[in-house]
């Protein structure tokens, strides 16, 4: 990963110069080159997320498997508008529009915003609550241990996974014939 700029510019929105701006030039084994673009204004709190491809994105799905903390801890997790992640182990799916928001993030730090989604889940259904700790005390166990997969789909092909370990991540094209 290369880092193309980093500093305080001129917010789009607001005009201060607190706009923290980062570009990011990442060489993926599948996607071929990739801009990542992340912003975040301090003052009016304007956020700005962006991934651009040398390429056109094709529909993928990537499939993630940590096998320790390490793979947890130290792969990072790029999440489009349009990306849906789900593990079909741990039971839960982020889909975009409810959770719509882009990030990039390790996947540890992934891993904390599903159990904040949990607790404000325990918020909405009360009688829930017993199965949700139960499911949140997972989450922690599996941060630390690893053990999981996560499953990123994205028909724009924007959304996907930099492991730590290359070999934990396997890319399916979805415009493919399968065979
Ligand atoms: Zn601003």
């Amino acid at each position: 990963m290369t880092v193309v700029f980093s500093g305080e510019v001129t917010c789009p929105v607001c005009g201060s110069k607190t706009f923290r701006y980062v570009e990011l030039l990442y060489e993926t084994p599948f996607f071929g080159n990739v801009l990542i673009q992340s912003g975040y204004c301090s003052t009016c709190g304007y956020r700005l997320f962006d991934v651009e491809y040398a390429e056109v994105g094709r529909p993928t799905r990537v499939i993630f498997t940590a096998k320790d903390g390490l793979d947890v801890a130290k792969s990072f997790l790029i999440r489009s508008k349009t990306g849906i992640i789900h593990s079909p182990d741990l039971g839960f799916s982020l889909e975009p529009g409810t959770h719509g928001d882009t990030f990039i993030s390790t996947v540890e730090g992934f891993m904390y915003k599903v159990i904040d989604y949990a607790e404000r889940l325990k918020l909405l259904e009360p009688e829930a609550a017993e199965k949700v700790d139960k499911f949140i005390s997972t989450i922690y166990r599996k941060i630390e241990e690893g053990g999981f997969t996560l499953v990123v789909e994205d028909p724009l092909g924007k959304s996907f996974i930099m492991p730590y370990r290359q070999e934990t991540v396997r890319v399916e094209h979805l415009d493919e014939a399968r065979g």
